[in-house]
């Protein structure tokens, strides 16, 4: 399956040279109060042995933190640091005191992935590990390669048609889809889904729990957007993450080929359609129905709107020969 090649697509270049995973543990110096950096690749440090373990240089002022360190009274300058006011005893090196304090330093920089940063590899910064979106599997840190500022760049050169029109029109679009599909879903055992794909994220193998309901998404794997309703031949489990990826694509934009094979054998979906190049309204759908449906339906909100929206999907998607004389009617095709 061809994959999208960034570089040549948006002609924004990758830095060369960028750990593409790797994390850093970052830490304010006690004596410059700058900050510091240190690369610590794609091992994250373990909290409960980082302060026997981890000796830091300000790479600024080359105050060294570590266990057996004082806290300094002076900062790079000679002007008194608050820890001057400290008694002594307290300060000094090798003080229970001072040790606690050690402790508490490096438990607070390598206690949780939120501790760590990463470098983006298009712009270049150094950032919290929040700066980028998540994407399971890569690295320690589970995090994309390029911060989140600079996919919002790559993202609109890949797709610079994409105006905030076009972006309210393909959601209007995949909205009232999803109305017109309303009654055609089916209902869907989560134990069993579970099961066929062994408890796992079908696109990155990474292992969910179905009680907890954020960490994981049901897979349209032909979208709603194409009027295919949720069925089991129709449903994959995936890790939230992999889902937001994967969201209205045709699946032979989103899984290879190898993936489109397995994703047959395990749900009995027709592989001859997933593997389509391009994606393809789906020809069973009892249209006429399910527009039937959706002008039935009592307490709808905004129905003017609605009906607006589901006009331009049937006349987008060339369906509105395949309604009844009474559809037409109601939608003001025919009178
Ligand atoms: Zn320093
Ligand atoms: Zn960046």
């Amino acid at each position: 399956m061809a994959r999208r090649v960034t570089k040549n697509l948006t002609n924004i270049k990758r830095i060369a040279g960028i750990p593409v995973h790797g994390a850093f543990v970052s830490f304010i110096c006690v004596k410059c109060s700058k900050i510091n950096f240190l690369f610590v690749g794609n091992k994250l440090l373990n909290p409960a042995d980082a302060y026997d373990s981890q000796s830091w240089k300000c790479a600024h002022c080359n105050f060294v933190h570590s266990k057996s360190s004082p806290l300094p009274l002076k900062n790079e300058k000679g002007k008194p640091l608050p820890f001057s006011k400290w008694d002594k005893k307290i300060t000094k090196e090798n003080s229970l005191a001072a040790q606690r304090f050690w402790k508490a330093f490096f438990t607070a920089a390598t206690e949780s992935r939120e501790s760590y940063w990463k470098q983006c590899n298009t712009c270049g910064r150094i950032l919290p590990g929040r700066a980028f979106s998540g994407h399971a599997g890569w690295g320690p840190l589970e995090k994309q390669m390029e911060c989140r500022s600079c996919k919002a760049v790559i993202n609109t050169n890949l797709n610079p048609k994409r105006t905030k029109e076009q972006l309210h029109e393909s959601s209007a679009k995949r909205r009232t889809a999803e109305l017109l599909l309303a009654g055609e879903n089916e209902h869907l055992n989560l134990e069993d889904l579970f099961k066929r794909f062994g408890g796992k994220c079908f696109k990155t193998g990474k292992p969910l729990d179905i009680k907890k309901r954020k960490t994981w998404a049901i897979d349209h794997i032909l979208p709603s957007r194409w009027l295919y309703p949720l069925s089991t031949r129709n449903a994959a489990l995936l890790s939230t993450e992999a889902n937001n990826n994967k969201r209205d694509k045709w699946p032979s934009e989103f899984y290879t080929n190898n993936e489109l094979k397995r994703l047959a054998d395990i749900t009995g979906a027709d592989l001859e359609l997933m593997s389509r190049k391009k994606p393809i309204i789906n020809p069973n759908i009892d249209v006429d129905a399910c527009v039937g449906r959706m002008l039935t339906v009592r307490g709808a909100t905004d129905i003017s709107r609605r009906i607006k929206d589901l006009k331009k999907l049937l006349e987008d998607y060339d369906l509105v020969d395949s309604l009844s004389e009474q559809n037409k009617r109601m939608l003001g095709y025919s009178r």
